[in-house]
């Protein structure tokens, strides 16, 4: 079974084909520009890159130009379009009208249009991938696999934020949690390199990257997550403030002579380990100046390994224990002084890290970095977030 995954943004278009039996990627590449000149796609295959300058005015032309790709006699790998068993979009937002993956037909796309509200930046490009889809594809089954879907299970009182519970029923405020699929691709992988169900384990997953969030899995099922109703939540990020005191904001605005949604914009966009920092939101130019005695720079990872063990600590205490902690993504796979400063003062709960196992050269495998005492086995996992996006499908169809 061959599986096409979309990931389509405003202007963007990613995508790969996965051979389910092998888990192989087939192709894979990236649409730039979309609706905006100068139109690019960057395509992956047979060993080789391929790269195409044409105007891309719509996602369905997009679209078009990635299947084109996909059965072209030397960047193609197959032969026509029928080989496509069905195609796997990522959703960011399934409020609460979703909590799995979902056949993508008339009525659910209905249902998916309102909560476009929630997530402004992301729904609205999928909806957009999947109808372009639809057009080039008629009759093709599709699934979209929700961001937020992991996080479905967390209990009332962990998801909730305490206000006007009838405003919650109202307008339906409340956590969502974000990076779902990496969190479910991590929390399932560690279990599969231990060797152990994932019913018996109590894990912690960190995923740091841009966007940074922290899950807390017990048993295989997400309790807690760090991200809330929006991706703002959490520790901070490259360019996100993460918690803060709302007060502060309605403060700022007024010294800044902000409107709300400036202020938003501000804390989404310019605040973070950028704002903190002044000199990148990048966590490589951040070790950089660090290093060389950037105090600012120096300040930023320190409040933002702070942070992520802050909530590493409550997790273990929402687990009850801990048996494993994950990191994945950009900063969590490549960034070894990270990790260190998240788990350094945690051994006294049983987490504790080997320094020189630390040091591994990113080579796309998992790396056990505990220490041979360690209680907790700690442990650096690549994601994937389109594989787990292309087996939701294939289960699905
Ligand atoms: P996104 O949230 O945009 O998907 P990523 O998971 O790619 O982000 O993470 C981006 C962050 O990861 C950047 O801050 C970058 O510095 C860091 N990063 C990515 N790749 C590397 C690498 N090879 N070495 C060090 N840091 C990396």
């Amino acid at each position: 079974m061959k599986i096409l995954v979309i990931n389509a943004g405003s202007s963007s278009l990613k995508y790969q084909l996965i051979q389910m039996e092998t888990e192989e990627v087939l192709a894979k590449g990236t649409c730039e520009r979309i609706g905006i000149d100068g139109g690019k796609l960057t395509h992956k295959a047979n060993g080789k890159t391929f790269v195409i300058e044409r105007e891309l005015p719509s996602h369905t032309d997009a679209i078009s130009l990635v299947l084109e790709e996909l059965v072209d006699r030397e960047a193609g790998v197959i032969a026509s379009m029928d080989e496509i068993d069905a195609v796997g979009h990522r959703v960011v937002a399934s409020g609460e009208t979703f909590t799995k993956t979902t056949l993508v037909t008339d009525e659910t796309m209905a249902l998916l249009e309102p909560l476009s509200e929630l997530a402004p930046l992301h729904n609205p490009a999928a909806i957009l991938g999947i109808n372009a889809c639809r057009a080039v594809m008629p009759g093709k089954k599709m699934a979209m696999v929700f961001d937020t879907s992991f996080h479905a299970t967390m209990p009332e009182y962990a998801y909730q934020y305490a206000i006007d519970y009838d405003d919650y029923k109202a307008y339906q405020v409340r956590k969502y949690g974000f990076h779902g699929t990496s969190h479910k691709f991590v929390s399932g992988a560690a279990a599969e390199y231990l060797g152990r169900k994932p019913e018996e384990l109590k894990i912690v997953t960190c995923h740091l990257g841009n966007g940074s969030s922290i899950s807390a899995v017990d048993g295989g099922k997400c309790i807690d997550t760090s991200m809330g109703f929006t991706p703002l939540a959490g520790v901070p990020m490259g360019t996100r403030s993460g918690d803060i005191d709302v007060a502060a904001l309605e403060f700022l605005c007024k010294k800044k002579n902000m409107t709300f949604s400036e202020g938003m914009n501000y804390l989404n966009k310019k605040c973070g380990m950028l704002g903190v920092s002044g000199v990148s939101s990048d966590f490589r130019d951040l070790t950089a100046a660090a290093e060389k005695g950037n105090r600012r720079a120096e300040l930023a990872l320190e409040m933002f390994a702070y942070s992520c063990k802050k909530y590493v600590g409550a997790y273990m205490a929402a687990l009850g224990g801990l048996d494993v902690l994950v990191f994945t993504a950009g900063v969590g796979e490549n960034t070894p002084s990270v990790r260190a400063g998240i788990t350094s003062g945690l051994e006294a709960f049983g987490v504790k890290l080997d320094k020189k196992k630390n040091e591994f050269r990113n080579d796309g495998s998992i790396h056990d970095i505990s220490a041979k005492d360690s209680k907790v086995k700690i442990l650096v996992i690549p994601t994937n977030e389109e594989l787990v996006i292309a087996r939701e499908t294939a289960a699905l169809v």
